[in-house]
């Protein structure tokens, strides 16, 4: 296993949902809100529970268990390249706390571990539900298809609507960010980086 990249904040123990939600109440408490108004009174429950089961939910899960024993074996065409486009993602910035969404295009060649098309769509789950950087995830995401399907070289670019920048400091609502991340032979080849470049574009 690699170890972990300084943009992925590590969870290091399990959840306290408690403590989660008395967070959440000492939070809004801070911020000088009424406790007691209906609209709120279950809020700090309904926030513990959507961070700890929807948005961070990557945590519980690892590349190895959503590749690991998915692939099926066979020999591969010369540079063939399995690609998959706008696939539907969302994390959370670790800055902030707000999240981004947006979608991965996602690439590799395979050696001889092919997965079905979803599998990718769930590897990227558990690498966006965490706290993790935009510039981080699209790494992760391409060194665990290295990693697990032995792949020759993997691609990734993420276009993302970062709330960091859309609804709090500069406001820039269109702004879109875009990461990209190239291992193996991807790293090494224009040709191959172009290819996947031009399948994106005719999407
Ligand atoms: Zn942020």
């Amino acid at each position: 296993m690699r170890p972990r990249p300084p943009g992925e904040t590590p969870r290091i123990r399990p959840v306290d949902l408690e403590k989660a939600e008395e967070g959440v109440r000492l939070f809004l408490e801070g911020l000088g809100i009424d406790l007691d108004d209906s609209n709120v009174r279950e809020t700090p429950r309904r926030v513990a529970l959507a961070w700890a089961e929807e948005f961070l939910d990557g945590y519980e899960r690892s590349a190895r268990e959503v590749l690991g024993d998915f692939y099926e074996e066979r020999k591969p065409e010369a540079d063939e390249m399995v690609v998959v486009t706008s696939i539907d993602f969302q994390s959370m910035c670790p800055h902030h706390l707000l999240p981004y969404r947006g979608v991965a295009h996602v690439a590799y060649l395979p050696a001889g571990k092919i997965v079905g098309f979803s599998r990718l769509a769930r590897l990227v789950d558990v690498h966006s539900h965490r706290l993790i950087l935009q510039e981080t995830l699209a790494r992760e995401i391409a060194e665990s298809i290295r990693e697990e399907l032995g792949a020759r070289g993997a691609a990734v670019i993420l276009e993302a609507e970062q709330s960091c920048m859309t609804i709090r400091g500069e406001r820039r609502a269109s702004s879109r960010a875009i990461t990209e991340a190239f291992t193996g032979e991807f790293a090494e080849r224009a040709d191959l980086r172009e290819r996947f470049v031009r399948r994106i574009g005719s999407r």
